[in-house]
C-alpha cells in the first residue's frame, strides 16, 4: 500500500479513479463516481473481485471522493490510514508552463486554474477534482500529469499555426497536442516488444479512443501530432469534427446565426461520428453499418479517409518508418479499422496480416507480416500506469 499511487482523472461529472502499484503495474483497486451533481449519483468500485455499489445524489467532486474512499475502507483499503505514496492527476492542460509532472502546491493550481481560458471543457474538472483530493488526503503529496507535455518538443515549424504572429503570441494560440501520456507509454512499449532502442525508432502511434489522436514519434520524441490548441482538431472523433475548414465557423456564425457556445457545443459534442450517423461508439456503428445504415457507411468512409490522410502525412515526415501502432478503446478492439487504415499499402512496406489482426488476444502484439518492412502493432494504452510512475518518480526524487 505504501508505494501505491492513487490516480485520479477528473471530469465534468465524474472522477475515474485506479490505485496502482507502479512497479508490478496492477491495477489494486478501481472505479468511477458518476453524474455528480444530479439526483442518481453512482459510485461503482472493484477491488480484487469485490465490486461495491452506491447509489445517491452526489452534491459535488469533494463528497463524491469521500464516498469513493470510505467505500474502499470498507473493502479493506484504508487510503488515509494506511498512506500512499502520491496522488496523480491527469490534468489536460498545461500551456507554455508545465511539461513534466508537477507537484501541486497553491500556485500551481491557481495556474491550471488560469489555463482553463484555453481548456474551457477539462481544466476547471481538472481543478474541482484536485482540490476534493487535497482536502481528503491533505497529507499525501499530489502530482499533477499533463496531457499535454509529451508535445513540449515539438519543433516550431509544426506547432506554429500559419495566423498573425501578434495575435498567436498575446493569446498562446500555438498547437499543444493532448494525449501525451498515452502517445508516450505506448512509444515506450513499442520499443520493449520490438526488443529495439526506443532511441533509434521512428513511429506513429495512432490512439484512436473517444477522442482521438495520431502522432509521429522519433527517437522517443513526439515531432508532430494531430490535436491542437484544444483536443479538437485532427482525426475524426467520437463527437468532435477533427479538421475542419475554420471559415465553416464564420460561415454559422453569419448566416445560420449560431452563437459562439452554440458552435463550440456543435463541434465537441454533435459532430464526429455521432454528428454523421446518431451513434458514437463504435459497436453501434458496427451494427449499422453491418445493418446496411448509409449514413453510418459514409461516416466510417470519412474517419478511415481521415486517419490515412494522417497516417500519410506523418510517413513522409518521418521519411523512414519503423512501426505503426493501433491504441485505446477502437484501436485495441476494432480490427476492421486497422486493416482499413492500413489497406493497399503494401509498396510502402506496410502489410498486415489478416490472421493476426482478427485474432483474439488483449495484450501488446504484432499484426503485420513477417514480411512487412514497417512493423504494425495493437499495444494497450494504460494512461493511470504511467500517471502512477512519473508521480511516484517525482515524489522518490524530492
Ligand atoms: P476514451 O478514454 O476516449 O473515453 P476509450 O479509449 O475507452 O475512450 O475508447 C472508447 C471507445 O472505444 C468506445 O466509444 C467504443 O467506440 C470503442 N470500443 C471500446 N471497446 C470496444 C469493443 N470491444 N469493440 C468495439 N469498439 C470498442
Amino acid at each position: 500500500m505504501k508505494d501505491s499511487v492513487l490516480v485520479i482523472n477528473s471530469g465534468s461529472s465524474s472522477i475515474k479513479f485506479q490505485l496502482v502499484d507502479p512497479s508490478g503495474g496492477a491495477a489494486v483497486a478501481d472505479g468511477i463516481v458518476e453524474r455528480i451533481g444530479e439526483p442518481d449519483g453512482l459510485v461503482t468500485l472493484r477491488h480484487r473481485d469485490v465490486d461495491a455499489e452506491h447509489r445517491g445524489p452526489i452534491v459535488d467532486h469533494a463528497e463524491g471522493l469521500r464516498l469513493a474512499f470510505s467505500m474502499l475502507a470498507e473493502v479493506g483499503l484504508d487510503l488515509a490510514g494506511a498512506g500512499i505514496a502520491a496522488v496523480g492527476h491527469r490534468v489536460v492542460h498545461g500551456g507554455e508552463v508545465f511539461y513534466r509532472p508537477t507537484v501541486i502546491t497553491p500556485e500551481v493550481l491557481a495556474e491550471v486554474s488560469r489555463l482553463s481560458a484555453l481548456a474551457p471543457l477539462h481544466n476547471p474538472a481538472n481543478v474541482i477534482g484536485i482540490e476534493g483530493a487535497m482536502r481528503e488526503l491533505p497529507d499525501v503529496p499530489h502530482v499533477a500529469v499533463f496531457d499535454t507535455a509529451y508535445f513540449h518538443t515539438l519543433p516550431p515549424r509544426a506547432r506554429t499555426y500559419a495566423i498573425d504572429r501578434e495575435v498567436a503570441r498575446a493569446h498562446s494560440v500555438r498547437r499543444y497536442g493532448f494525449h501525451g501520456t498515452s502517445h508516450e507509454y505506448v512509444a515506450g512499449q513499442v520499443a520493449t516488444v520490438l526488443g529495439r532502442d526506443l532511441g533509434e525508432l521512428n513511429q506513429i502511434v495512432l490512439h484512436l479512443g473517444n477522442g482521438a489522436s495520431a502522432s509521429a514519434i522519433s527517437g522517443g520524441r513526439a515531432v508532430d501530432t494531430s490535436m491542437g490548441l484544444t483536443p479538437l482538431e485532427g482525426l475524426v472523433m467520437g463527437t468532435r469534427s477533427g479538421d475542419i475548414d475554420p471559415g465553416i465557423v464564420t460561415h454559422l456564425r453569419r448566416s445560420a446565426g449560431m452563437d459562439i457556445d452554440e458552435i463550440d457545443t456543435l463541434l465537441n459534442r454533435r459532430s464526429g461520428l455521432k454528428g454523421m450517423c446518431g451513434v458514437n461508439d463504435f459497436r453501434e456503428l458496427s451494427r449499422l453499418i453491418d445493418a446496411g445504415d448509409e449514413d453510418a457507411v459514409l461516416a466510417y468512409q470519412v474517419y478511415v479517409h481521415r486517419l490515412r490522410k494522417y497516417i500519410g502525412a506523418y510517413l513522409v515526415e518521418l521519411g523512414r518508418l519503423d512501426a505503426i501502432t493501433f491504441t485505446a478503446g477502437v484501436g485495441e478492439n476494432v480490427a476492421r479499422v486497422r486493416a482499413d487504415a492500413l489497406a493497399g499499402l503494401e509498396g510502402l512496406g506496410i502489410e498486415v496480416d489478416p490472421v493476426r489482426n482478427t485474432a483474439k488476444g488483449r495484450g501488446a502484439r504484432l499484426i503485420s507480416t513477417d514480411g512487412s518492412a514497417v512493423a504494425v502493432l495493437v499495444v494497450p494504452t494504460n494512461e493511470e500506469l504511467a500517471i502512477a510512475r512519473q508521480a511516484v518518480e517525482l515524489v522518490r526524487a524530492g
